[in-house]
Formats: structure tokens, C-alpha cells, sequence
């Protein structure tokens, strides 16, 4: 029988008012599940409930409510190992990586647990001045709006800090990879106070009914430029403030005095192609040296042939599976059209056998030759085909790495670190890996997040929390107090 999913609102499944079925990309004409998918309606019922459970929630003591939310969890994480093979399945992401996606909700609320309770805490300032009392504050209703190349982790990021600050949750996932996020978070819901975490499937209908409600009190989304741009001017309305997690076209620059080892090019290689190179954090262009240039196309390459084995996303062996429709594989494979058109030189990585011709497989390349205002350099591919661009001097490649928009992370390598992290400081980006790139340089603890078109906001660290509070600062002077203040005199300590 096929796995169908409902929506979640107000502690219960309920039925939607129409279905989203999601084929795996892998082998197209099997169907892995549905869920059911919401309207205008629906999506007003679930802030609804939100809105009516942000109040006892926001009251209930903040270690109640990180240890609700761990519990939550960690109950509904038992499962993971059967979901993983769900969230292969559907997505296309190998299975291990599909089991390490789903741990991260555990870890992240292990990690974030003791930070929100110190950040819900008051801030008390008693000086010469008087007593300042700054409470951090829920917003109230939050709207979480997330894409599918890692569905539970960018939930996860929303859902772990937004709740154990104080905030209730409505989440609509990505129609493309519904399935594990909704079983598995509707599970953590479940185990939470009625109407704290609702989620409703859709498309961008029921987002643009999300952000239009004068009840949500904040907007969490990550996804394209495009969508980002429509929530931004729907969200200027009622100025609802938004946290945005867009794309970037991430630079990774060798430097002269980088290893050059196996070592590093395999590192380098899991940097850009790890879930194909569906990833916004992933390297999506390579500058080297000029006269490393062939060097390192030849050990990338071949380190790429041994480290990227395509196949069945279900096989334990298999570290890169298909892309995630068939839309996105036509348009990766014009674009690479395009580079071979424009002089670029296409090299193939490896023997890839593809398990069955009909899925979205999408096979690994790099491309040489190409000028950086070929789309391929210049624009976010989100796929397993990644430019290799000669550099002379330092001063140009940063000057190069930067002069895109979309500024979200970068990486530097380098065997002497102090050089890497002058290099990196004049990166104009959110976040700065050394001599790894993408998911092995990231950490709990590290704030990430873009600029300028890749986005406002932080996710992760002490900042990925704070995001989801507001203060509010009560002040009693003690010139008033006392009643030693002269008329309306400036509060300026003496
Ligand atoms: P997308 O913008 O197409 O969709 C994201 C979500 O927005 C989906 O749930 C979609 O249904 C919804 N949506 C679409 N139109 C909407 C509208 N008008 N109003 C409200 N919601 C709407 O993005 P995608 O293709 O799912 O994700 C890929 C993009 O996400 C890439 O650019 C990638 O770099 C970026 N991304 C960024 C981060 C980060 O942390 N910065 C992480 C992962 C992915």
C-alpha cells in the first residue's frame, strides 16, 4: 500500500483538499508516497491553532519546554533508520546521508537546549542609572518555509530553536521531498501541546497564505531568489520581520601553498558534489593556481572517480544518487550544453553506470575554459557539474570570488593557516570553511547564514536561537525613582 501522509494541525491528521505525490528520482515510475496537501482554508486553520497555543506555550517555563521538544525528538527518532530509506527514496539522497540528515534533530536539540534557556533568561542591568530589565520575548506564531535538498535538517533548524524559545509553528515543506520531514515531524508534534508545531503540505499557495496572515508574527524560510523575493514583498506589507536562507554561488579558492594532496582533492570533491551538488553551502566554483591548473584537474578528478560511486541512493555503497526531477536534470544538462558551446572543456568523472536510464541521474563533471560570466560561473547550478577557473594573483581570485551575488559561504585552503584566514577575511560572504568545504565544515556551534542576495538571518549557534526572540527592555530610571529628575533632562549618567 502507499505511504499517505495528512496534515497536522491542532494535535490531530487531518484530511487536506487535494494530494502531492512523489515519485522517486531514482526510477520515476515508482511511486514512494503522497501527502496530503492543504488549501487557503486549511492554512488559516493551522494558525489558527498556532496562534491559540502561543500564549500557554510562551508561559509554560522554558526547561519545560526544551525538555518537551528533546523528548519529542529523540521519541520520534527510533525511527530513523526505516524513514532514511524514505527520504532516499524520495529525494534521491544516498541512504547514509539520509540516516545522518535525520540524527541532526537530535543533536541540534541536545545542542541547542541549554543555550535557548539562557537566552529566554532576563537581562538585568542595576547601575547608577537604575534597573533595566530586557526580556526576551517569543514572537508568537512563526512560518517556517522550507525547500528539499535536506528537508529534515532545514526544519530542524526552524522548528528546534523557534519552538524552545516560545514560538508556535506552522511548516509547509517543499512539495518535492514531503514525505520523511511530515512523518517524522508530524511524530515530534504529536508529542508536543496541541497546536505548538502544525504543518501543512502545499505549494506556493498555501506559502503565499502563510505569509500573508496578519497572525504570523515572523517568517523563517529557505529556498530560491525568486521565492524569497515574492515573500519579501508580500511579508513588507504588515513589515513582518523574515529570516532568509537563499542560495550562494560558493567560491572554494586553492591558494599556491595548499597540500595538493589525495587527501584534499577528496575532500574538495565531497564539497561540491555532495547530494549531486544540491546543496546552497556546496563549492560551486573551483579556482586554482593557473599553473596548478592541470595538475589539479587531473587529481580531482581521479579522486573524484574513486570517491563518487552513482548508484541506487538505497545501497549502502552508493555516495551519489540522481537529481531531484527531472526538470532540474533537463535544465543541468542544457546548462552543461551551453559551457561545451562556449568553449568549455567537459571532463566527465569516471565510469558511471546508471542503475536505470529513465531516472534523474545527472553525471559528475568538471568544466574547464569557461569565462566567469558564463552561467555555469556566474550563476548557482545546484547540481554535480562544477567549473574549474585559473586564477593569477590573489587580489584577482577574491576579487573574482566576490563579485557575484550571491554571497553565502566560500572556502580557503591553504597549509598555513594564518594565509587562509587573511584570505578568507576578505571574503564577502556569511561563512568561511578551511580546507574542507560544505557539510564536514560545519558546526552546531557556528553561525551560518548569507548576505546580500543569499539572505538575512542566521541559522546555527547562539545566533540561530536569539533569531527567535525579541526583547523587550523595561526601564525605571532612578532619577525618576528618587525623584531627583529635573523636568524632561536627557538620561546621561552623570
Ligand atoms: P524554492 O524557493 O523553489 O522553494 C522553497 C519553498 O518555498 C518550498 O516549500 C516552496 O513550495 C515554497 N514556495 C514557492 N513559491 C512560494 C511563494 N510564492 N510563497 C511562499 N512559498 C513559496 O526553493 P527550492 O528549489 O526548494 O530550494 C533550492 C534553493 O534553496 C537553492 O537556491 C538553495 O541554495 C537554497 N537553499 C538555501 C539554504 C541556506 O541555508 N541558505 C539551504 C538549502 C537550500
Amino acid at each position: 500500500m502507499t505511504l499517505s501522509l495528512p496534515l497536522w494541525i491542532g494535535g490531530r491528521a487531518v484530511a487536506g483538499t487535494s494530494v502531492i505525490t512523489r515519485e522517486n528520482p531514482a526510477r520515476p515510475t515508482e511511486i514512494v508516497g503522497q501527502v496530503a496537501a492543504g488549501d487557503a482554508a486549511l492554512t488559516a486553520e493551522a494558525i489558527g491553532a498556532a496562534h491559540a497555543a502561543a500564549g500557554p506555550w510562551a508561559a509554560t517555563p522554558v526547561s519545560d519546554r526544551t525538555r518537551l521538544v528533546r523528548d519529542a525528538i529523540e521519541a520520534a527518532s527510533a525511527a530513523n533508520p526505516e524513514r532514511a530509506r524514505l527520504l532516499a527514496s524520495e529525494l534521491g539522497k544516498v541512504v547514509t546521508d539520509a540516516l545522518g540528515e535525520l540524527g541532526f534533530a537530535a543533536a541540534l536539540a541536545r545542542y541547542a537546549a541549554p543555550l535557548a534557556e539562557r537566552l529566554c533568561a532576563d537581562v538585568v542591568v542595576e547601575d547608577d542609572e537604575g534597573r533595566l530589565v530586557i526580556v526576551q520575548e517569543p514572537f508568537g506564531v512563526v512560518a517556517a518555509i522550507t525547500p528539499w535538498n535536506a528537508p529534515v535538517i532545514l526544519a530542524s533548524l526552524k522548528v528546534v530553536p523557534a519552538l524552545m524559545t516560545g514560538n508556535t509553528m506552522v511548516l509547509k515543506p517543499s512539495p518535492l521531498a514531503p514525505l520523511a520531514v511530515t512523518e517524522f515531524l508530524s511524530a515530534v508534534a504529536a508529542g508536543l501541546p496541541d497546536g505548538v508545531l502544525n504543518i501543512v503540505n502545499g505549494g506556493a499557495d498555501v506559502g503565499e497564505a502563510l505569509v500573508s496572515d496578519p497572525r504570523v508574527a515572523k517568517v523563517t524560510f529557505t529556498g530560491g531568489l525568486v521565492t524569497a523575493r515574492s515573500i519579501a514583498s508580500t511579508a513588507a506589507k504588515r513589515v513582518t520581520p523574515t529570516v532568509m536562507e537563499l542560495g550562494g554561488n560558493d567560491a572554494a579558492i586553492f591558494l599556491r601553498d595548499a597540500e595538493y594532496t589525495e587527501d584534499m582533492y577528496i575532500r574538495a570533491v565531497f564539497g561540491a558534489f555532495l547530494t549531486s551538488g544540491q546543496v546552497c553551502m556546496a563549492t560551486k566554483r573551483i579556482f586554482v593556481p593557473r599553473e596548478r591548473h592541470d595538475e589539479f584537474v587531473a587529481g580531482f578528478t581521479a579522486a573524484a572517480a574513486t570517491a563518487l560511486k552513482v548508484g541506487d541512493p538505497l545501497a549502502a555503497e552508493s555516495t551519489m544518487g540522481p537529481v531531484v526531477t527531472r526538470d532540474h536534470q533537463e535544465r543541468l544538462h542544457a546548462l552543461i550544453a551551453s559551457a561545451e558551446a562556449a568553449g568549455g572543456v567537459l571532463h566527465r568523472i569516471g565510469d558511471v553506470e546508471i542503475p536505470d536510464a529513465d531516472g534523474y541521474w545527472v553525471h559528475p563533471a568538471v568544466v574547464t575554459g569557461l569565462a566567469d560570466d558564463h552561467p555555469l560561473v556566474a550563476d548557482e547550478q545546484f547540481g554535480p557539474v562544477v567549473p574549474i577557473l585559473a586564477y593569477d594573483t590573489e587580489d584577482e581570485v577574491i576579487e573574482r570570488a566576490n563579485a557575484v551575488e550571491q554571497s553565502l559561504a566560500s572556502s580557503v585552503w591553504s597549509t598555513d593557516e594564518a594565509h587562509a584566514q587573511a584570505v578568507a577575511r576578505r571574503l564577502d560572504v556569511g561563512f568561511t570553511f578551511l580546507n574542507c568545504a560544505n557539510r564536514a565544515g560545519t558546526s552546531l556551534r557556528a553561525p551560518f547564514g548569507g548576505r546580500g542576495l543569499s539572505g538575512h538571518g542566521r541559522e546555527f549557534g547562539e545566533a540561530g536561537i536569539a533569531e527567535y526572540l525579541q526583547t523587550h527592555a523595561i526601564n525605571y530610571p532612578n532619577a525618576i525613582r528618587t525623584g531627583t529628575a529635573r523636568g524632561n533632562a536627557y538620561p546621561v549618567p552623570a
